[in-house]
């Protein structure tokens, strides 16, 4: 079941929960959707009509862009030594020179600081066609807000590893930024015990699943995550990883992690199932229910939490 609710009316809805006191007698309203209001607003500016479908090297990317820029600074998430931006050039399968810009931030670690955990998510989309853009609210505008909600968190509490932040350019365009970033690393690829990758984060409705891809290939991470309690209705679910698991529904190269996988970094990739607005013009923020979105966002932080203190190495 999927509700579609104006944003006019879900902002005013927020604004009324936000308000709210817990005065007696007033029960909390059971239709009020629970969400950050931070990660509600950076969902809503990523996947707005200006940044017109975040295709590289477009005024709308570059608006993207200086957003998350914007909101590392303003997190007083430092940059690396390599600096906040990685520009490149890549050449993908179709022929196609696609120029680019990765967005980096670095927090480090209590604990490991000499090892680190990779966080991405694409910020790019496929752009405007036939006069429609693609807003990408799912795919992936959720994503980026889901790691920047991580990085507030761990700006309250420090991981115990070194956490590398990084927003990917043209992985529409075939995984090229997160490609160029594993030949042009900011640290050795040896030192990056894991590569957890966002990319759609808020359509779990579907399914009330949030799955997680490579186990398979890295199953010490499984036991770190099995015990993990439902948050508002959705769980993790393994899979889409397997010999078993074939065409569309294998996901091991789906998305930026790929790069990792073929890189012999370890790998885990969180999303969600495929929707009908899949790289259709309507995946837009209406059609994004907050409180999923906050559940899954939650049991992502809750998810890269657990492995920070369990991973062996
Ligand atoms: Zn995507």
């Amino acid at each position: 079941m999927r509700l579609h609710v104006s944003s006019a009316a879900l902002i005013a809805a927020l604004a009324l929960s936000g308000c709210m006191t817990t005065s007696e007698g007033t029960p909390p309203s059971p239709v009020a959707p629970a969400i950050d209001a931070q990660l509600w607003t950076d969902l809503t500016t990523l996947a707005a009509d200006d940044m017109e479908g975040r295709a590289p090297s477009t005024p709308g990317s570059e608006r993207a862009r200086a957003y998350i820029v914007s909101r590392f600074e303003q997190m007083g998430v430092a940059a690396p030594a390599m600096g906040r931006l990685q520009p490149f050039q890549m050449t993908n399968r179709r022929g196609e020179v696609v120029n680019g810009t990765n967005i980096l931030g670095v927090i480090p670690g209590t604990r490991r600081g000499d090892r680190y955990i990779v966080v991405t998510a694409h910020y790019d989309h496929v752009g405007v066609s036939d006069g429609q853009i693609h807003n990408g609210a799912d795919d992936n505008a959720s994503g980026v807000s889901t790691l920047l909600a991580l990085a507030a968190d761990l700006k309250r509490q420090a991981p115990e590893h070194s956490v590398i932040f990084v927003a990917f350019d043209a992985e529409e365009k075939g995984l090229l930024g997160a490609k160029h970033f594993v030949e042009a690393p900011p640290v050795p690829l040896e030192s990056i015990a894991l590569n957890l990758n966002f990319d759609m984060t808020a359509r779990a409705e579907t399914d009330g699943r949030l799955w997680v891809t490579g186990t398979y290939q890295n199953p010490t991470f499984r036991p770190l995550l099995e015990g993990m309690a439902p948050v508002g209705g959705i769980s993790l679910a393994f899979g889409k990883d397997t010999p078993e698991d074939t065409g569309a529904n294998n996901w091991v190269e789906a998305s930026d992690h790929g790069a990792f996988f073929r890189a012999n970094v370890p790998f885990l990739y969180l999303g969600v199932e495929f929707h009908p607005d899949y790289h259709k013009p309507t995946d837009d923020v209406e059609r994004v229910q907050p409180a999923v979105f906050q559940s899954s966002t939650t049991l992502a932080i809750q998810s890269f939490r657990a492995l920070d203190q369990g991973l062996s190495r």
